[in-house]
């Protein structure tokens, strides 16, 4: 499958990818995890993008276009992807669209999930991330079984820079402002799906009958 992940920030698009992915082998990637990655190892990519994702601005679509050219390009991209937090503004989508005609590809559907915005602020405040390995905990809901330390991996399981309450606040309104546009680009190129507080068993399944596959 070759689908892209619509919706906030704690919408659950991470943890609808992981279901996905498991059924047909297509991989997840999250911009996101890719740029927080760069920004541990402080490499330059990291330093350019550090300051902004602080902030919970978005990091320039040049920058953006530049990793993810890159990426769709490698091998283990042929069994299809998910795009977990790409494209983010308008001109994103425009440039993946000529990116993939280029490639000969076509996406097959853009998921978007539509959840209630008090869902989200509870959900990112009491969200936390293990440092190392991305694992996601939750305060309430999953806790690690040692606090602050991963279940997984053993790294430190840390609430990230950007789930302050401002950064939150902020990363919701540039959703709002640059990205929920691509709702309505993606209904006009008779790709989206759009579903609100479903599971990702029931979404593999509105997936599989929506694009005819076993
Ligand atoms: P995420 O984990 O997807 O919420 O991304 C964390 C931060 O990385 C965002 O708040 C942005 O600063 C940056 N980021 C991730 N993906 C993009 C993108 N497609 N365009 C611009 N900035 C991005």
């Amino acid at each position: 499958m070759k689908i892209i992940l619509l919706g906030p920030p704690g919408a659950g698009k991470g943890t609808i990818a992981k279901v996905l992915t498991q059924f047909d082998g297509s991989v997840q990637i999250s911009t996101g995890d890719i740029l927080r990655t760069a920004v541990a190892a402080g490499t330059e990519l990291g330093k350019q993008a550090e300051a902004t994702m602080k902030a919970g601005d978005l990091v320039t679509d040049d920058l953006i276009m530049g990793i993810m050219e890159e990426r769709l390009k490698q091998d283990d991209c042929k069994a299809g992807y998910l795009l977990d937090g790409f494209p983010r503004t308008i001109s994103q989508a425009q440039s993946l669209k000529l990116l993939l005609e280029k490639m000969g590809e076509k996406l097959d559907c853009a998921l978007e999930l539509d959840i209630a915005r008090e869902i989200i602020i509870d959900r990112l405040t009491t969200r936390r991330t293990c440092s190392q390995c991305g694992e996601i905990y939750n305060v309430k809901f999953k806790p690690p079984k040692v606090e602050g330390i991963c279940d997984v991996c053993g790294g430190n399981v840390v609430q990230r820079d950007d789930e302050t309450a401002e950064a939150i606040s902020n990363r919701l309104q540039v959703y709002s402002d640059q990205t929920a546009p691509l709702v309505d680009f993606y209904r006009d190129e008779g790709l989206l799906l759009s579903v609100q507080n479903s599971d990702g068993e029931e979404i593999l399944g509105l997936l599989k009958s929506k694009l005819a596959i076993g």
